[in-house]
């Protein structure tokens, strides 16, 4: 027996033990992370900086802040969450009362990749945790910094047999997923999704898959140009373009067009150009990843751009005129380059949106509310935020997850709560009474029963 599968016999023995079905257990647990990701706040950020060049202000927000607000809502909500829920008895059931019980799956596994490398692997935990499960979390062998700050902080401070980090390569990986979890729950790009999907399917087990896509912001004449201009490039460029729900590309109404991308323009100098711009901006994660956004970027396209620097994997915001057939409008970008198109109309648009995969999330730029309501039937995607990028995913009110090809499941909040627990229905019967109509024979009985559905 390697030391994966030991490791996850402890977890299972644990698990066993019905420690975790304690709501005070649960809560002592989460306020235990808290006090954990305070005490290792330091070397989080120096992590993460090593990691990705992370500006402090979006490690904040991003990252520990937005997983320290997080665990304070699910801590402060966990006790009515757990209750169980009674729901109505149906009348041919009577006498009974009915509810449902939230029971947790056992042990759970969490893969992450290296985006948010902190902010990924902690935030479903928060949810295993809720829920009264064991964890083993795999993050991302590209983030390696931040990988073995979580590995030694949870070292510190948990039992391994509760919650643990297995920090280490694809092979790691591959180790962890040939054994029999009870949940998995993976984040990451969609072709790794497939491996982990079918892995999955062999134990069958319950599967969470967040992944990527292209999303798209939309904008329409009757856009505030200004205020989307500026919101799209806060939400391209934050993290470098590196984040899950960026803006991949903006789909321009052709009335607007010429007015919108000089505006913009204005908006990535200015971005690009601002004091201290090396502080305030991500680099690239790594040489292999520099060099496939490099390739993406058309120079005879290119409409603005302070260029990019191999030797501190920079690449300056850079915008392009694309078309659609462009190798950049292929893949999901995953960097810091937009390419903008011009579309006829609002219909060309849509057209061209719902003819490729479900995106994990888009934006619309209206003031329209008529407009604003035939996006919403007609285009789908995991999520949206109208007049503005980004921030839908930042509410523990909503569920955050994806549609089609950018996954399956979503989590935050109660969300979280649920995706990692079965929802157990419960009838409890009254033996007071037994009615003779169900049992045979039937003879003469169907017409009271058919009363009765
Ligand atoms: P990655 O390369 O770090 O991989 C993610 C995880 O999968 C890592 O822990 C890695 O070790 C593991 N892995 C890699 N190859 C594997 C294999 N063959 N078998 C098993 N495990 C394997 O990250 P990535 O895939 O480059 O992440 C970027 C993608 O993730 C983007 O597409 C992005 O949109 C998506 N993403 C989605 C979300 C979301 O919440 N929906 C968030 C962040 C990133």
């Amino acid at each position: 027996m390697d030391e994966i599968q030991r490791l996850i016999l402890m977890q299972k023995k644990f698990f066993k033990s019905g420690k975790t079905l304690d709501y005070h257990f649960r809560i002592n647990s989460l306020k235990k992370l808290k006090l954990c990701i305070d005490r290792y706040e330091k070397e989080i950020k120096k992590a993460l900086f090593k990691d990705l060049h992370k500006p402090d202000f979006e490690i904040f927000v991003s990252e520990t802040g937005f997983v320290l607000k997080e665990l304070d809502f699910v801590i402060k909500h966990l006790k009515d969450w757990t209750k169980p829920q009674k729901v109505s008895t149906d009348l041919v059931n009577f006498p009974a009362k009915s509810y449902i019980y939230r029971q947790p799956f056992g042990v759970t596994l969490i893969i992450s990749p290296w985006n948010y490398p902190f902010h990924l692997s902690i935030m479903p935990l928060v949810g295993a945790i809720a829920a009264g499960n064991t964890a083993i979390i795999k993050p991302s062998e590209l983030s390696v910094h931040t990988s073995l700050i979580l590995h030694k902080m949870f070292d510190e401070c948990f039992d391994k047999s509760y919650l643990s980090v297995v920090a280490g390569d694809i092979n790691t990986a591959e180790q962890l997923l040939n054994e029999k979890f009870d949940k998995i729950f993976y984040t990451g790009g969609s072709k790794v999704g497939k491996i982990v999907a079918k892995k999955a399917a062999e134990h069958l087990i319950p599967l969470t898959l967040e992944l990527g896509g292209k999303s798209p912001a939309v904008v329409l004449s009757d856009a505030n140009l200004k205020a989307a201009a500026k919101r799209i490039v806060w939400g391209k460029f934050f993290n470098a373009g590196q984040t899950c729900v960026s803006v991949d590309y903006a789909a321009i109404e052709e009335s607007i067009y010429k007015k919108f991308k000089n505006i913009l323009i204005d908006e990535v100098k200015k971005y690009s150009t601002m004091k201290r711009f090396e502080e305030n901006y991500s680099h690239i994660i790594n040489i292999k990843h520099f060099k496939r956004l490099v390739s993406l970027i058309e120079k005879s396209k290119t409409i603005y751009t302070r260029g990019y620097f191999e030797d501190k994997l920079l690449i300056y915001p850079t915008l392009i005129e694309s078309d659609k057939d462009d190798a950049v409008m292929q893949d999901e970008i995953f960097g810091p380059i937009l390419p903008i198109l011009k579309f006829k109309n609002y219909m060309e648009i849509r057209e061209f949106i719902t003819s490729r995969p479900r995106p994990l999330s888009m934006y619309l730029f209206s003031q329209s509310r008529k407009m604003k309501d035939r996006v919403l039937n007609e285009i789908a995607s995991g999520g949206i935020t109208i007049n503005d990028t980004l921030v839908h995913l930042t509410s523990s009110n909503l569920p955050f997850g994806g549609i089609g090809e950018s996954g399956y499941g979503s989590y935050h909040g109660i969300y979280s709560f649920y995706e990692f627990s079965q929802a157990r229905a419960v009838m409890d019967r009254s033996t007071l009474l037994d009615f003779p109509l169900r049992y045979p024979p039937y003879k003469g009985k169907l017409p009271l029963v058919k009363k009765l559905f």
